[in-house]
């Protein structure tokens, strides 16, 4: 599947710099475990997080894990040290081996970054996208997406034919959940109050707050350099987060006024290494 996650923080954009070896984010759902029959009407809060963990426990077997002593995991590892939970919720952090660039957060609190998106982005800017991710996370909102693209992708079809009771969940229909998340978006409130949320938790977790502006910048001046303003799609992606300009004058006006200093923002040094080892195992 060669759509990419849009409904993240992170849009994605023309490959800079893909390698054969590399594989494209694999979205789509293979039929056999997953497939199980559920009553839509009542689909608990409990169901949604058994979907979750075996949406992203599919994602984790089917995209390529950097493991731990790779150096894109060593330094995810190194700028996220201390974030361990949000709301009581335990966090664990991946780095996904593929093109496409982006980073997602799931209700259950994984954390999923690409390595395209480490390669282009530096750990303030890294962290700004993480703690954004993580406000949503916080709200709720990434659990009300997914059952909302539950109840009208995946479930909708087998709760009509099959009188209240959603047939198993076919190849076809895993696929509309993935497009249904990939479409999904949020409100400017939401994303407002995912930015707030993500300042607080990177403050409070001894993080300068200032990458939430930063990441902000960052994309902004991807945006302007890639000229995708002229690509519908490209402007579709950036739709569910509007107001770049407006976002980063509060953002870096409320790290100012928290008395933090902007930091320098460079590429770190392992940023080099990490690209040059690749995904290798
Ligand atoms: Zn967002």
């Amino acid at each position: 599947m060669k759509k990419v996650l849009s409904t993240m923080f992170v849009a994605a954009f023309c490959l800079l710099n893909t390698t054969p070896a590399m594989a494209q984010f694999n979205l789509k759902k293979a039929v056999g475990g997953a497939a199980k029959a559920v009553k839509a009407a009542t689909l608990t809060d409990a169901d949604v997080q058994n979907y979750v963990k075996e949406y992203i426990d599919w994602m984790d077997k089917h995209n390529q894990v950097c493991p731990d002593d790779n150096p894109y995991a060593i330094r995810l590892k190194r700028l996220t040290s201390g974030l361990t939970n949000v709301e009581g919720i335990p966090l664990n952090f991946k780095v996904y081996y593929v093109i496409d660039v982006n980073a997602f957060a799931c209700a259950d609190g994984s954390v999923r970054v690409f390595s395209s998106l480490m390669d282009i982005m530096t750990d303030e800017e890294l962290l700004g996208v993480i703690g954004h991710e993580i406000g949503h996370v916080a709200h709720k909102d990434s659990k009300n997406a997914f059952r909302t693209a539950l109840l009208t992708s995946a479930l909708k079809d087998g709760v009509s034919s099959t009188n209240g009771k959603a047939a198993a969940l076919s190849d076809s229909q895993l696929g509309d959940l993935g497009e249904a998340l990939l479409n999904a978006t949020y409100s400017q409130q939401q994303e407002s109050n995912a930015d707030a949320y993500g300042y607080e938790f990177l403050k409070k977790n001894n993080k300068n707050p200032w990458a939430i502006a930063l990441s902000f910048e960052k994309l902004k001046k991807l945006e302007e350099d890639a000229g995708y303003k002229k690509d519908s799609k490209w402007k579709r992606m950036f739709s569910s987060h509007p107001d770049l300009d407006k976002r980063i004058k509060t953002m870096s006006e409320r790290a100012q006024k928290d008395g933090f200093t902007r930091p320098e923002n460079k590429m770190p040094a392992d940023a080099a290494t990490q690209k040059a080892a690749k995904g290798k195992k």
